[in-house]
């Protein structure tokens, strides 16, 4: 199954990281979340888990990540902190762009493909709910449930524009940009489930690609000068990625700033091609993830 995809991940990595990728594709992830801190405090999460005996783990990087050690999301969605909105379920690595890009109080924000809006309520808790944040997303029936999170969440510093972000007026400015950007999913395949072979195509790589050279394209333009933007995407192909930043980039004046925070040496961390990027690599805690952050002059 996925021969062109083995043979990818051969030629970019070599053969034993590409057998672990496929590795982490077979196994069943962990079930993770994040606090919501717009409601609710870590200490009131850690109460409610262990007087219902559901036992975690905690990240290095994040006092809000949560991984439960056998507990699955159907154990989670019983207790009233996920029906009052006061956690989200969240993988581990998709919690990673928001941390990076570190979203500031008082600040226009743009998160450009926004739904199902788990980065966009992360931004919002981050900044207390006092920064401008615009999230952007282009099919109406994804801006409903993200519409329906965002209120789930109290982050009522949220404003929801159902557009192509392709066609962003070129005079917007905003201070920081998310560009989650819509990808082939290679970071985040499950081998186990028997139709992967039927939506994972090189048609979609292809597809992906060009979105996200047009998205990148106008991310960088209405980013303000002097300010940075973060990039992702849940594929760890290097033409969606590397690729695309190269392609991208030399229209701008801009360059890459090295991604570093506490904790970051417990990410299991893949090889990349562009210096200060990152690519988490799929494994029993994490999904295959691709974060760059890029500052424009
Ligand atoms: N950031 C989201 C989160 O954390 O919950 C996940 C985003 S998902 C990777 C990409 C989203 O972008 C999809 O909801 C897709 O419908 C949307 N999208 C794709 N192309 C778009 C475009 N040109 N303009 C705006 N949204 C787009």
């Amino acid at each position: 199954m996925l021969e062109f995809l083995e043979e990818k991940l051969n030629a970019q990595y070599d053969k034993e990281i590409a057998s672990k990728i496929f590795d982490g594709y077979k196994i069943k992830r962990k079930t993770t979340f994040r606090v919501n801190t717009i409601k609710s405090t870590v200490e009131e999460i850690e109460n409610v888990l262990f007087c219902n005996n559901i036992k975690f783990e905690r990240v290095l990087w994040s006092k809000e990540a949560f991984v439960l050690t056998d507990a699955e999301e159907k154990d989670i969605e019983k207790l009233d902190i996920y029906k009052d909105g006061k956690i989200y379920m969240q993988s581990l690595s998709s919690m990673l762009p928001p941390i990076i890009l570190n979203p500031k109080k008082d600040c226009d924000i743009l998160d450009m493909a926004a739904a199902p809006g788990g980065k966009t309520t992360q931004m919002a808790a981050i900044s207390e709910n006092k920064a401008n944040i615009t999230a952007c997303e282009m099919h109406a029936i994804r801006a409903e449930k993200l519409k329906y999170n965002i209120e789930k969440q109290g982050a009522n510093s949220v404003y929801i524009m159902i557009r192509d972000a392709r066609r962003i007026d070129d005079f917007f400015r905003f201070d920081q940009i998310l560009l989650d950007a819509p990808c082939s999913g290679s970071g985040t395949l499950n081998l186990n489930d028997a139709n992967v072979d039927k939506f994972f195509t090189e048609k979609l790589i292809n597809k992906s690609i060009a979105a996200q050279v047009s998205l990148l394209r106008k991310a960088l333009t209405i980013l303000k000068s002097g300010q940075e933007m973060v990039y992702s995407t849940c594929s760890i192909l290097r033409e969606e990625n590397e690729d695309v930043l190269r392609k991208v980039m030399k229209e701008f004046k801009c360059e890459i700033i090295p991604i570093e925070f506490n904790g970051i040496d417990e990410l299991p961390l893949l090889t990349t091609d562009i210096k200060g990027t990152i690519c988490v690599c799929p494994t029993e805690y994490y999904e295959g993830f691709f974060v760059a952050k890029i500052k424009k002059y």
